[in-house]
């Protein structure tokens, strides 16, 4: 679609920190980050909200929702799944996305209200690699 910012990223016509692509799911580094390795998994096809999404697609983009936290998992204590679906919802971009968001014992963040980190100069290369490599 025209002018949405994550089909721009899947067409490839701007940047983003991938970590796991296949056929219909693309899964990059959040720029905003709850915390550092904040992931969106991506449908490719441009839907707005979850109820707009064909249910065999649903289940492929839970499928890497699930690689994803695994692979979190290797480096973190937890994950949140957060989804959100209109303006009211605070979804900001309106083609539909899952944030897989890395937890830790006492991190002590708030994922309903998260401040955005900001990754030093490097440091998202360093987590796109160790990420890219726990997918598998
Ligand atoms: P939502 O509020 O659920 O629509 O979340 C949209 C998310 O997309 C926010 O957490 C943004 O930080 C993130 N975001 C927006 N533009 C980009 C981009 N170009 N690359 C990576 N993440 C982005
Ligand atoms: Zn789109």
């Amino acid at each position: 679609m025209e002018d949405c910012i994550f089909c721009k990223i899947v067409k490839g016509d701007i940047p983003c920190s991938k970590v796991y692509e296949d056929e219909h799911v693309i899964a990059f580094l959040d720029i905003a980050p709850a915390s550092k390795g904040h992931t969106l998994v991506v449908p490719k096809e441009h839907y707005e909200i979850i109820p707009d999404v064909p249910n065999a697609l649903l289940e492929k983009i839970i499928d890497v929702v699930k690689k994803v936290g695994n692979a979190l998992l290797k480096e973190n204590d937890g994950f949140n799944v957060m989804q959100n679906n209109k303006k009211a919802a605070e979804q900001l971009v309106p083609h539909v996305h899952f944030h897989v968001i890395p937890r830790n014992n006492e991190d002590g963040l708030d994922v309903a209200k998260w401040e955005s980190s900001k990754y030093k100069e490097g440091e998202i290369e360093e987590f796109q690699a160790k990420l890219k490599e726990n997918i598998g």
